[in-house]
């Protein structure tokens, strides 16, 4: 059920060829740096990278895309990932938070307003949900936004938002209250901010353990006025439009996660086969080779979590599946292939011995990219949180 078709391998092929070309030689010094590469986004764009779930009309493939376009996402991001975690995360970030919330949810006026840009690579949008004071419980957003006079007003803050920074990042869309639901629970609405609005501060990048090529920054609000057009999808609707965001995104991030547990499975082989101590490859040792197996078994199993999700996603975009078990199979993948991530890593390090903690060897830059996976669009508390409340467990 879960064997990618001859045009999605084809299309794996592709991407492994520019990845190996265009990233690989640059990303360690990028890494070390903190640069992030603008040039890089446009010819991401030009590859077609950001238009594989969007419309022709926004020059995306969408069409041609033989209902698989989202696994086709996914196989970019594990591509990418598989080379450097941070490209990867500018991918799915960029579509899954970026593009995504504005083909869903926008007006025909703002879909043709921004999407082209995106969809091209010559523009990146960010997603702000995420607050000083709510993270995993996002509900509790403080930002407020009011409405007077065909204007929204915002006031707060975000924290820790991708790709919001760039010099060629043109719109923000963030979660703010917007009033108050008849039953007194926070009414919040999702507000698109364009770069250089007046009261929008791009606060300075964050010092990161990992992701160092990746763009992140706080933003602030102070009295930032947009056009009442602005509001993307429904008043009040924002709670639902982002938690169905995220469910995307999970998956996403599990073809990133499942990325860097191939690359550790293949370091980590290869290694162990050349690297000799005792006067023997140190593969031969079982304390070398076993833990390389479960590298294996973590592979195959994130494969098959990642790409059964992402063809849910693709038959529920068909109206085949339900949004609940993409819910579910997303948290699923996510949990799963996040931790095997960070545990990939820490194995891979000691096959590795004092090489591994070495800049010079690629494995050290995916041992500081890990720990993000178990964070990012939702902890792995929340994904276990997400699966209790599917198996009908109490919830608090
Ligand atoms: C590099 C980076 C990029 C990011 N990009 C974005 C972005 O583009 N847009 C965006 O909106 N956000 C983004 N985030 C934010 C990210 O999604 C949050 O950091 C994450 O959801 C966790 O929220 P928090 O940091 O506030 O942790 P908290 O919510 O404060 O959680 C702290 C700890 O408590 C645990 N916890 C909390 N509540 C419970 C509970 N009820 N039961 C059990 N455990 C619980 C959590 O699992 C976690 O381990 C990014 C974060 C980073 C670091």
């Amino acid at each position: 059920m879960f064997e990618l078709s001859t045009d999605h391998e084809d299309f794996r092929a592709v991407v492994r060829e520019f990845a190996a070309a265009e990233v690989e030689p640059h990303v360690a010094a990028w890494d070390r740096a903190h640069h992030f590469p603008t040039d890089l986004v446009g010819r991401m764009g030009d590859l077609g990278l950001f238009g594989l779930v969007v419309p022709d009309e926004f020059g995306g493939s969408l069409e041609a895309s033989d209902g698989g376009a989202f696994t086709s996402l996914c196989i970019a991001i594990e591509e990418l990932g598989y080379v450097d975690q941070s490209i990867g995360i500018t991918l799915s970030a960029g579509v899954g938070l970026g593009i995504n919330p504005i083909l869903t949810y926008g007006s025909p006026g703002q879909k043709a307003r921004f999407l082209p840009d995106l969809v091209a690579g010559r523009a990146l949008a960010g997603f702000g949900l995420t607050e000083p004071d709510a993270g995993s419980d996002a509900g509790a957003s403080r930002t407020r936004a009011t409405l007077a006079d065909g204007q929204w007003t915002l006031d707060g803050a975000k924290a820790f938002i991708t790709n919001s920074g760039t010099d060629i990042t043109s719109v923000v869309t963030v979660t703010a209250r917007t009033g108050e639901t008849a039953t007194g629970a926070p009414e919040i609405s999702a507000i698109m901010i364009p770069t250089g609005t007046p009261g929008f501060t791009v606060e300075a990048p964050y010092d990161k353990l990992g992701w160092h090529i990746s763009d992140t920054h706080g933003l602030t609000f102070a009295q930032c006025r947009v056009p009442e057009t602005n509001l993307l999808g429904e008043r009040g609707a924002g709670f639902k439009q982002f938690l169905k965001t995220l469910d995307d995104g999970r998956i996403a991030i599990s073809a990133l996660a499942l990325g860097m547990t191939r690359r550790m499975l293949d370091e980590a082989t290869a290694y162990a086969k050349t690297r000799t101590a005792f006067g023997k490859p140190i593969g031969v040792n079982q304390g070398v080779s076993f833990p390389i197996a479960d590298l294996a078994v973590m592979v195959e199993n994130s494969r098959l979590v990642t790409y059964r999700a992402a063809w849910l996603k693709d038959e529920q975009e068909a109206g085949r599946r339900s949004v609940a078990e993409v819910k579910k199979a997303a948290a699923i993948a996510k949990l799963y292939t996040t931790e095997s991530a960070v545990t990939a890593t820490r194995i891979a390090t000691q096959v590795f011995g004092g090489n591994g903690f070495m800049e010079e060897y690629p494995i050290a830059r995916f041992y500081r990219d890990a720990k993000i996976l178990e964070i990012g669009e939702g902890t792995s508390e929340v994904q276990r949180m997400v699966i209790g409340r599917h198996l009908g467990l109490p919830q608090a």
